[in-house]
């Protein structure tokens, strides 16, 4: 694990993991993509003679908590997340089943979507007596967080990606688009010392990066409402935005996508731009609502 500053550390990776130490206590922020890493943390504090405290998760989504279940079931440590994260930690179906709206379909029930499931709590119980900040990010997940450390690192979660990774990944998901933006504008605000994107690098200037995040959820959100002025169902206008961004899906990663365009319309509709209505064929349609 590399230092950030004073007892703040990060483990970089496809996931990148944080670690606060802290008078013999040890937090972890989030436990990775892999179960691997986690037995390889596990072994490096064993060999410092340190035990973990807590696992703190910014949110439920799989490549965060894959270790999760190793590491509580080796030392019996809590975990930790926003409630309604903690539920779905404690249950992981719960992901897929919002995807597909029914019982996850088969693509929807792989790890990807599925890790093993942890026992999580209620952050809020015990808030007052960690020595890491709680800050809401909500948006890319509906409780994610992010947890600032007393150094002025801040763990960013999926809050926003670095641009080099966005560029990959094509779109960044918000399952509430509305309040991703309003916690990137939050997250300017914040005066941390350090930014640690999960899918990134840490940074002590995080403006960059989360003007392109925030600019390009505008700029897909423009090219939904632009196009809606034909009226499409969310099938249509998924595959107008796969089209047009060249975005590479498979069974599962087409629900997150499907998901991803759901969140937009949701924003859009907010904004008074755009409605729907069920045709007399029973297709869900969605209009723009400017003359
Ligand atoms: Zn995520």
């Amino acid at each position: 694990m590399k230092k950030i500053k004073g007892n703040t550390y990060v483990l970089e990776g496809y996931t990148n993991i944080g670690i606060y130490i802290t008078g013999g206590e040890v937090f972890i922020i989030d436990t990775g993509s892999d179960q691997r890493i986690s037995k390889g943390i596990l072994e490096e504090l064993t060999e410092k003679k340190l035990k973990v405290s807590a696992i703190i998760n910014t949110h439920s989504h799989a490549d965060h908590i894959q270790g999760n279940h190793l590491i509580q079931e080796s030392t019996g440590c809590p975990i930790y997340a926003s409630k309604i994260e903690a539920a779905m930690i404690s249950n992981p179906m719960i992901e897929g089943f919002y995807l597909y709206s029914a019982y996850p379909i088969r693509a929807l029930r792989r790890t990807f979507f599925r890790p093993k499931p942890s026992n999580a709590k209620d952050i809020a119980e015990i808030s007052s007596r960690l020595p890491i900040e709680i800050i809401d990010l909500q948006g890319h997940s509906l409780g994610h967080i992010g947890l600032l450390t007393p150094d002025g690192v801040l763990f960013c979660g999926d809050a926003y990606f670095s641009e080099d990774i966005l560029k990959k990944y094509i779109y960044p998901y918000h399952a509430y688009v509305q309040k991703a933006i309003e916690s990137l504008r939050y997250l300017e605000n914040i005066a941390a010392s350090y930014y640690v994107p999960s899918h990134g690098n840490v940074t002590s200037d995080p403006h960059k990066d989360i003007n392109y995040n925030v600019n390009l959820i505008q700029e897909i959100s423009t090219r939904v409402f632009g196009m809606l002025i034909t009226p499409m169902t969310r099938d249509e206008i998924t595959s107008f935005l796969v089209r047009s961004y060249d975005i590479k899906l498979n069974s599962g990663l087409y629900y997150l996508a499907f998901s991803f365009v759901s969140s937009v319309l949701q924003y859009l509709e907010t904004e008074g731009k755009v409605s729907n209505s069920i045709s007399a064929d029973g297709k869900s349609i969605w209009f723009s609502t400017e003359k």
